[in-house]
Parts: C-alpha cells; sequence; structure tokens
C-alpha cells in the first residue's frame, strides 16, 4: 500500500491555563492570598492515526473534545507539545477564514495577498479572479476596503479564495456551515469536487448529518484522546451514545 499522506504519531498538546482564569471573584475575596499557579490541561493527549489518500475523514466530538487543535497541528498552526507530524502533500486549511485579510484593503487586494499566501502566482489568481468574486456573491463590493464588510461576506469571500488553492489535503473545520442554505451547498458541492479528484479531506462538523454522508471515515475524540477511528456509520453510533442521543436509523 501507498505512504499515507498523513500520519500522526503519539502526539499531545498541553495548554497552560492560569488558575486565575479558572476561579470566580468570589473565590478572590475568599482566598485574597492564594497563590495563581498553572494548570497543564491536555487538550490532546497521545493521538495516533493514519490518514491515506483520497480518504474524507470526519473528526467528531462533544465540544472542547480537541478537534479544532487537531486541525491546526496538522495545519501547523499549533505546534505539538509531544509526538511527530507527517505530512506528505500540501495543504489548504480552512480554519479561521479570513484572519488572513487586511481590512484597510479592498476585497480585491486581498484576492490577490491571500491567492499568494496560499501559494497560487499572480497569473493564477488573476485568471481566478471572476470565479473568486461570483462564488463570494460581493461582486458590487469588491472595490471596498474589508474594514466595511460583514462577516458572512469576509467568510463567503475567504472560502471562495481557498477553493481555488490546489491541494493534496483540505482541512475543514466547520466551513460547511458558513453562510446561507444555498452557499453551504455550493460549497459542499465545490468541495465534493475537489475531492472527487483524489485529494484528501478532514471535515469538522457539528452537522452530522454531512458527516454521514461524505465522510468514509470519522476520528471520534473525547477529552483530547482518540475513542473510535474507522467506518463513519460505528463511529456515529457510538458518538450518538455518547451523546445520549438515539441513533435515527
Ligand atoms: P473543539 O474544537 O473540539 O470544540 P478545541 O480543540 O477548540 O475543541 O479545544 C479543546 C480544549 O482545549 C478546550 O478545552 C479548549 O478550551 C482548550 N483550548 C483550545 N485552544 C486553547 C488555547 N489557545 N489556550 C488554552 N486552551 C485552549
Ligand atoms: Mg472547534
Amino acid at each position: 500500500m501507498d505512504k499515507p499522506i498523513i500520519e500522526v504519531e503519539n502526539v499531545s498538546k498541553v495548554f497552560e491555563i492560569p488558575h486565575e482564569s479558572r476561579n470566580t471573584l468570589k473565590s478572590y475575596f475568599l482566598h485574597p492570598f492564594k497563590r495563581i499557579g498553572k494548570e497543564r490541561f491536555y487538550a490532546l493527549k497521545s493521538v495516533d492515526f493514519k490518514i491515506n489518500q483520497g480518504d474524507f475523514v470526519g473528526v467528531i466530538g462533544r465540544n472542547g473534545s480537541g478537534k479544532s487543535t487537531l486541525l491546526k497541528i496538522l495545519a501547523g498552526i499549533f505546534e505539538p507539545t509531544k509526538g511527530k507530524v507527517h505530512v506528505n502533500g500540501t495543504l489548504v486549511p480552512f480554519l479561521e477564514l479570513g484572519v488572513g485579510f487586511n481590512p484597510e484593503l479592498t476585497g480585491r487586494e486581498n484576492i490577490f495577498l491571500n491567492g499568494i499566501i496560499l501559494g497560487m502566482t499572480r497569473k493564477y489568481v488573476e485568471s481566478k479572479f471572476d470565479e473568486i468574486v461570483d462564488f463570494a456573491e460581493i461582486r458590487d463590493f469588491i472595490d471596498l476596503q474589508v474594514k466595511n464588510y460583514s462577516s458572512g461576506m469576509v467568510i463567503r469571500l475567504a472560502f471562495a479564495i481557498a477553493v481555488e488553492a490546489r491541494a493534496d489535503i483540505y482541512l475543514l473545520d466547520e466551513v460547511l456551515s458558513v453562510g446561507d442554505a444555498g452557499f453551504q451547498k455550493k460549497s459542499l458541492e465545490k468541495m465534493l469536487s475537489l475531492l472527487s479528484n483524489g485529494a484528501t479531506g478532514i471535515l469538522v462538523s457539528h452537522n452530522i448529518k454531512d458527516v454521514k454522508q461524505y465522510c468514509n471515515r470519522v476520528i471520534l475524540l473525547k477529552n483530547g484522546e482518540v475513542v473510535y477511528n474507522g467506518p463513519t456509520g460505528e463511529g456515529i453510533k457510538i458518538f450518538e451514545n455518547q451523546m445520549g442521543l438515539v441513533s435515527q436509523e
């Protein structure tokens, strides 16, 4: 078999949280001289898995289970505290969409700026420019500064640019819930067409229906640990039991 496109080996991520931020005002008055220490908190604990090219993997788990932290580590935004990550291909992160924009620049200027950050040439951005603007549905606003955009417009534009970046791996953190129903459908179709050309996808979505419909595998996280890694149907059943939900089927 081919080498996995992503290998995650025994990865842990520790955040250090000052005690202070967890305590209430009341406890401060009760114990005014208590030392403020740091709490080490494991957002991910000994996470181990491999992903093959062409897989569309859903990462599921309750809020706070470590899904976004895992994707940020894969994207290189966070360093793991322990363990290793091997990514054997190019990767486009659909995480924190729009944070790379300069609000003082226009939509047009940001398309070029962001496109180049994502590894596109200027010529390539030019050739995709109209498609990006139309996909984002911001034609009338393209020469306005981005600081005048609504948050929905910013995210739609960031999404429209990122889908034009050709990559081996797409990381999607709750991005298929961006915009109205029409935009969501269009985004999903675009993603699926990229994936049908052999790309690999990793999807975090609170919409279990999307995961069920599109992912061939799931990784279930619980308190930062992988508790299931395998076919989607079985993983979702375990997750729904864990959530106290009864599966529809
Ligand atoms: P999920 O995406 O599954 O909801 P996250 O990966 O965002 O979960 O968060 C996992 C845990 O790590 C949570 O308890 C969260 O509060 C904590 N966490 C995430 N990012 C940070 C950070 N930058 N500093 C401290 N704690 C963090
Ligand atoms: Mg998250």
